[in-house]
C-alpha cells in the first residue's frame, strides 16, 4: 500500500493527514531526514513559510528534502509548501528564507495580503474535470495566501484567479532592493504542475474535494508513465 508522507513541522499538517485517511491512504508524519525514506509521495502544508524554514533547518532537513524531490516522487505543496517549492520567492520583510526549490517559477509570499485579507472563490480547473471527473470548478480557500507572478516554459498553469479589487497593485522588492517591479496584472496563477510537483496556493485539505489529493499521487506518478508508455507506443509504430 502506498505511504504519502506529510511534513509535520507545523501548519496544516494534520488537515491533509485528514484528507489522506478520508480517501483511504496511508499518511505519516515526516520531522526528520529519514523518515522520507520509503515514501511514495509527500506533501508540504500550509502554515508558516520562514518558521517551517528554521524548523527545517533545525532538524537538517533541506538536503534530503531536495533529494526526495529530485527522485521524480510526486510532491504536492499547499500554500507555504508552494512557497517552499518555489526557485525563488518574494516578499519578505526582512532577507530570505531557505527554499527547497524545484518548482521553476517565483512566488510572491503574501500576494493577497494579510491574515484578515484571507477569502475564499470558486476557480475554474479543467484538469480536475480531466483527470478525476466531476466539475471543472474547485472551492479555493485562501489564508494569508501566496500568489504565483511568473512560470518557466516548463510549468503547466493549471489554475489562476482574478486579483480581487481591494488588493492595491503591489511593488516587489527583491533582493537589496535593486529589483522593483509593480505587480498590476488582473490575474494572478494560484495552481501549477511541474513534472512531479504539484502546487496550489490554496487549501484544498480544507474541503472535502479530494481530487487535488489525488491528482497529487496517483495522477501524478501514475497518468506520467501511462503517458510516458503511450508515447513509446507512438515511437514504435
Ligand atoms: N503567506 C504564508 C507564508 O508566508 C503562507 C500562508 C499559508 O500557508 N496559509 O508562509
Amino acid at each position: 500500500m502506498a505511504v504519502v508522507g506529510v511534513l509535520a513541522l507545523q501548519g496544516s499538517f494534520n488537515e491533509h493527514l485528514a484528507a489522506l485517511r478520508r480517501i483511504g491512504v496511508r499518511g505519516v508524519e515526516v520531522r526528520k531526514p529519514e523518515q522520507l525514506q520509503g515514501l511514495d509521495s509527500l506533501i508540504i502544508p500550509g502554515g508558516e513559510s520562514t518558521t517551517m524554514a528554521k524548523l527545517a533547518n533545525y532538524h537538517n532537513l533541506f538536503p534530503a528534502l531536495r533529494e526526495f524531490v529530485g527522485t521524480g516522487r510526486p510532491v504536492w505543496g499547499t500554500c507555504a509548501g508552494l512557497i517552499f517549492l518555489a526557485n525563488k520567492a518574494v516578499g519578505q520583510k526582512s532577507g530570505g528564507q531557505e527554499l527547497i526549490g524545484g518548482l521553476d517559477c517565483t512566488v510572491h509570499r503574501n500576494f493577497f495580503g494579510s491574515q484578515l485579507q484571507s477569502f475564499e472563490t470558486e476557480l475554474s480547473v479543467p484538469m480536475l474535470a480531466e483527470k478525476e471527473g466531476g466539475s471543472d470548478t474547485c472551492r479555493g480557500v485562501f489564508i494569508r495566501a501566496p500568489a504565483i507572478l511568473d512560470v518557466g516554459s516548463d510549468v503547466e498553469v493549471l489554475a489562476d484567479c482574478p486579483v480581487p479589487s481591494d488588493r492595491p497593485s503591489i511593488t516587489i522588492a527583491s533582493g537589496e532592493g535593486v529589483e522593483e517591479e509593480v505587480y498590476s496584472k488582473d490575474r494572478v496563477i494560484v495552481a501549477v504542475r511541474q513534472g512531479n510537483i504539484l502546487a496550489t496556493a490554496f487549501h484544498p485539505e480544507l474541503t472535502s474535494d479530494s481530487r487535488w489529493l489525488k491528482c497529487s499521487w496517483i495522477c501524478l506518478l501514475l497518468l506520467d508513465r501511462h503517458r510516458f508508455f503511450l508515447d513509446m507506443d507512438k515511437e514504435s509504430d
